[in-house]
């Protein structure tokens, strides 16, 4: 089985070598002797083929066990925002009539997941909504898999709510003598500037890749806040955060964010004005939000992004 490695990017796949080849029956094998070598899934690359020494991605498993031949798992911004809905599966049941899906409560990515699906997998199951993190789909060609990715994307469509334009002059003024500076991706503002999102985004970590690149939750400023007086908040004073949203004005990112911390900045905002009004909605822990930021495989990934 060839699967994306770890910390690399799906956009670069044309332009380098993204994938590691995996030994299908052997990996399975061990998931189903509960061999925690499955997890990191290290133990079962094809090494002569693999030059560039890279590790398998975190889901190798969730991918392992689904029996179609092309699985695609993404982390869709309309699939979020429904998935993250405390009566998700109810909303998903009438979008995703016409499909064989299967909903997956919210546990840790990895190998707790793949157990998850593996308990909920039905012959025809094709597309599986994961609770709090995104969407999978399968098929038996590269072609089919595509075309149930649109499928599914369509029917999850939500309109994001409009928001007014951030004052990036005011912004730059906030930052000025900070170590912090303006996103290039205006749209990461609309979590500031959509009043609802904001709200949304306060109440805790919504999906994995948050808390990974960002950080749990999100560090909120006050009316009077500056980047200074964000930094003074006591449970801030040992790492300042990635990224500071300050209502009605924008998002400031550290100056040593990412690209994948930018990328899920922008993912925040995208995700959170397409929530609908009005409705509860489920947060990933505390013991999540640890549990995330303690997996070393997680680390790997960290690492790899910094460098
Ligand atoms: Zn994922």
């Amino acid at each position: 089985m060839w699967i994306k490695a770890s910390g690399t990017w799906l956009a670069h796949a044309e332009s380098r070598m993204i994938m590691v080849p995996v030994m299908l029956e052997p990996l399975l094998e061990a998931l189903s002797r509960n061999d925690p070598d499955a997890e990191k899934a290290q133990a079962f690359v094809v090494q002569e083929a693999n030059p560039g020494g890279l590790r398998p991605s975190i889901e190798t498993t969730v991918h392992a066990i689904m029996p179609q031949r092309v699985i695609i798992h993404v982390h869709c911004v309309h699939t979020i925002a429904h998935a993250v809905l405390a009566n998700a599966q109810a909303t998903l049941a009438e979008r995703l009539a016409a499909h064989h899906w299967a909903w997956i409560p919210y546990v840790r990515p990895g190998l707790p997941l793949s157990r998850e699906i593996a308990q909920r997998l039905e012959a025809n199951t094709d597309v599986l909504i994961l609770g709090n993190h995104g969407l999978v789909v399968a098929a038996q060609t590269v072609a089919d898999a595509e075309r149930l990715l649109e499928d599914v994307c369509r029917a999850l469509n939500t309109q994001c709510r409009d928001t007014p334009a951030a004052d990036v002059t005011g912004l730059q003024l906030l930052a000025s003598g900070s170590n912090y500076v303006v996103p290039d991706d205006k749209r990461c503002h609309d979590v500031a500037l959509d009043p609802q999102g904001c709200a949304i985004a306060a109440g805790g970590s919504l999906y994995p890749d948050h808390v990974i690149f960002l950080g749990a939750g999100s560090v909120i400023a006050n009316e009077s806040d500056t980047v200074a007086s964000v930094l003074q908040r006591s449970e801030l004073a040992e790492k300042p955060p990635t990224s500071i949203v300050f209502p009605s004005q924008g998002v400031l990112m550290h100056k040593t964010a990412s690209a994948s911390a930018m990328a899920l900045a922008r993912c925040l905002a995208d995700v959170v004005t397409r929530i609908p009004l009005g409705e509860a909605i489920h947060y990933l822990t505390g013991d999540d939000d640890y549990e995330l930021l303690n997996w070393d495989a997680e680390i790997y990934r960290q690492s790899l992004d910094s460098r």
